[in-house]
């Protein structure tokens, strides 16, 4: 069975590095699809400053016309902290025999230790890990040690258990962050061809990231 893929984020807002990497994961590992899962409140960061539902918005614009990605807005229905433990326990009971693959950059590797019951994931879905060609992932994170004993480097795993395997992958990485494109427009200067121009429309028409 084709694993479905997940990423999730604060998507403020989405651009193509977040894109990309849905793509290229769902290339490499052969995923029925990445659902996109913006959150309503960040655990452990300041709420963002746009909506959920303008960040989602964004998100539509940004996969309407693309099949394999899906904007799912499952966190902001829920309502409430965004725990992504309570995400994969929700997929899991909708599909409870698929394989599902939590997609996550580096940097957000880096702190999967302070998730919510963040050695309890694995049980749920398998961890994706991308990062840049030529780098290495953050070897002393607490994260690193417990996931190494569950590393595999082959896409079959994935597809033959529902969950517990723990992989990692170098993908073209696009040098591209929603931050940067925040400063961007605050600074007055064209972030375009960093998003796709539907999201752009939406930031200009609402006035976001003044
Ligand atoms: P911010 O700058 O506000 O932190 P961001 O660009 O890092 O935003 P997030 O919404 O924080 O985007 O990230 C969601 C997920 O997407 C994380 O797992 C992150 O590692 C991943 N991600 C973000 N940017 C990229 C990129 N350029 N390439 C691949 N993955 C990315
Ligand atoms: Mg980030």
């Amino acid at each position: 069975m084709k694993p479905v893929g997940l990423l999730g984020g604060t998507f403020n807002p989405v651009h193509h590095g977040h894109l990309r990497a849905a793509i290229e994961t769902k290339e490499v590992l052969d995923l029925a699809r990445v659902h996109l899962i913006p959150l309503l409140i960040p655990p452990h960061r300041d709420p963002p400053e746009v909506s959920a539902h303008l960040r989602l918005s964004m998100l539509q614009a940004a996969t309407a016309d693309e099949p394999a990605l899906l904007a799912d807005d499952r966190e902001i229905r829920r309502g409430g902290v965004s725990y992504t433990i309570d995400t994969l326990i929700q997929m899991r009971d909708e599909m409870p025999e698929t394989p599902l693959c939590m997609i996550l950059g580096t940097d957000a590797f880096a702190w999967l230790h302070t998730w919510r019951e963040w050695e309890h994931l694995i049980e749920l879905a398998h961890i994706i890990v991308v990062h840049r060609p030529g780098t290495d992932l953050p070897k002393d994170v607490p994260a690193n040690r417990l996931l190494r004993e569950r590393e595999t480097c082959k896409k079959e795993d994935l597809q033959d258990s529902p969950a517990g395997s723990f992989l990692s992958m170098a993908i073209p990485f696009l040098e591209i962050s929603s931050t940067r494109i925040r400063s961007i427009l605050h600074n007055g200067q064209n972030p375009r061809y960093l998003l796709p121009d539907s999201v752009l429309e939406i930031i200009r028409k609402e006035r976001l990231y003044l």
